[in-house]
């Protein structure tokens, strides 16, 4: 296999999120593995994160010995009106420079095809967020792939939203309405579809959307972190009834599989890996709640009181991933945040990883029996990846669309009652439907049902990921017919 795929060279260009750069990451080792000859295109200080998560696949016995190559550009911080040493969305200071952001990629145009033009790979994978790569590989000859980083479901009903606006016959914010045309008869609110599709609101990100879907339709197609089984009716609608080329891969954070590769993913972990792993080892299996809301969204301090307090009335053990950084209080060190004498009251029963945890590591270990989630696409399809049911607690982007595959259409997870599409700092959620969301995923007949259900669909996953199974196979279909073209 490998031999007979040494002519193709694919360039991975992700957008310079996490969200994004860690599926895309694994995506290059499973290109790799395959024989595929894969180059990652990200700006300088980025590059570490890949070469990081890399770097196991040179040495790991599972791994085929051919190098991921990373390659930089520099990012236009400076030309953007960003600080010096921003080059990712994760490491903004304030929300409002966001625009700025989406300036700064806008202009990597020109250092892309200067690698294209030097390299001469024979096919490119880039983020929905470059619109105008599809421009740039049509300029050398070669297809471009458009990665989303999201679910079939997600995109299905997002086009059925925005094509259709269902929400202008609802009289209120709350008023469920049935998505048209989606398969499944899908509720929603008004107020869980981003403003600027309400509102019709142009602005950057709106037109960078807009220009996506154009230059989505421009391309060979779309590769997708997901699997046939867990999305059938969606993965079909999107390529029957939107007739779009479509490959679905994933998950792609089973290709991780020994506790190193599993605990470094996107950053070095705030926990040692082993502490982490020995007071999980210390619990009972399917006892500890996994509490983590990726690496964007942020709460303010008294939404983390009432997490806290949630947690702490739910009676039951817990990990709880806080993103908060060393100037998030005014008190630097007095950690407003938490409720006093919280951390003592749960000592042994509570863990608190301030900063990035080792996630697929926790989710993967048997002690955790329920993942708390915004419904970000990756930590999603993670905790489908380890069987376990969901709390769900979507904040923005298209979270909410993924919460209602999780809820609605699988069942593995109840809903917190988050209420609001909002930007990055999620709405407000009381202790009570914390506590009460938290147990009902992990106590009781529905618990179990749900859990069930998950460890099927786990099941299924790891199977679609063996030689023969559906992912690995459209894997290999998408590198056959991009190699019969090279
Ligand atoms: N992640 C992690 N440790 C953390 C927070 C997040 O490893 O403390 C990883 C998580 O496993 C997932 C990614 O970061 O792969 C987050 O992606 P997701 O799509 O879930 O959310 P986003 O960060 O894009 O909102």
């Amino acid at each position: 296999m490998a031999s007979q795929n040494r002519e193709l060279h694919v360039f991975l260009f992700p957008f310079m999120a996490h969200g994004h750069m860690i599926p895309v990451s694994d995506m290059a080792k499973l290109f790799a593995a395959q024989g595929v000859k894969t180059t990652i295109i990200t700006t300088t200080l980025n590059a570490p994160t890949f070469s990081k998560a890399t770097r196991s696949r040179k040495t790991n016995s599972g791994g085929c010995g051919i190098e991921i190559e990373i390659k930089t550009i520099k990012f236009p911080s400076q030309e953007a009106g960003l600080p010096e040493g921003c080059e990712n969305l994760d490491s903004l200071p304030t929300p409002e420079l966001a625009g700025n952001f989406f300036k700064a990629i806008g202009l990597l145009q020109a250092p892309l095809e200067q690698l294209l033009l030097e390299d001469q790979p024979t096919c490119l994978v880039a983020d929905m967020f470059f619109p105008w790569a599809t421009d740039a590989a049509a300029k050398f000859g070669i297809p471009r792939l458009v990665f989303h980083g999201t679910s079939f479901f997600a995109l299905a009903a997002s086009d059925c939203v925005g094509r259709y606006e269902p929400f202008k016959n609802t009289s209120s914010d709350s008023e469920p309405f049935v998505i048209p045309n989606l398969p499944g008869l899908i509720k929603m609110k008004r107020a869980q579809v981003p403003d600027f599709i309400v509102d019709n609101i142009e602005n950057d990100l709106s037109r960078l959307l807009k220009q996506s879907k154009e230059a989505e339709v421009r391309s060979y197609g779309i590769v997708v972190n997901s699997f046939y089984e867990l999305e059938p009716v969606y993965a079909d609608y999107y390529r029957k009834v939107l007739g779009k080329k479509a490959w679905h891969i994933g998950p792609l954070s089973l290709c991780n599989r020994d506790n190193e590769e599993k605990a470094y993913r996107g950053k070095e972990a705030s926990i040692d890996e082993h502490e982490c792993l020995k007071w999980l080892d210390s619990k009972k299996p399917n006892s500890v709640v996994y509490v983590c809301f990726g690496s964007v969204v942020k709460f303010n301090n008294s939404q983390l009181k009432d997490i806290a307090l949630g947690l702490e009335a739910s009676g039951l053990e817990f990990i709880w991933v806080v993103r908060k950084g060393k100037d998030d209080d005014d008190d630097v060190g007095k950690e407003d945040w938490l409720p006093e004498g919280f951390e003592e009251r749960m000592e042994g029963k509570g863990l608190i990883i301030r900063g990035w945890a080792p996630q697929v590591l926790i989710l993967d270990h048997g002690a955790v029996g329920g993942f708390v989630t915004h419904c970000g696409w990756n930590s999603t399809l993670e905790g489908i990846a380890a069987g376990l049911p969901m709390v769900t607690w979507p904040v923005a982007a298209e979270q909410f669309y993924n919460e209602k595959l999780v809820t609605q259409v699988l069942k593995i997870g109840v809903g917190v009652g988050a209420q609001k599409w909002v930007r990055v700092v999620g709405d407000s959620v009381k202790k009570e439907a914390i506590e009460k969301a938290v147990t009902q995923m992990m106590v009781g007949e529905e618990a179990e049902e749900m859990r069930n259900r998950a460890r099927v669909l786990a099941e299924q996953a790891r199977r679609a990921n063996e030689k023969g199974g559906s992912s690995h196979s459209d894997l290999n279909a998408l590198i056959e017919e991009l190699s019969s073209q090279s």
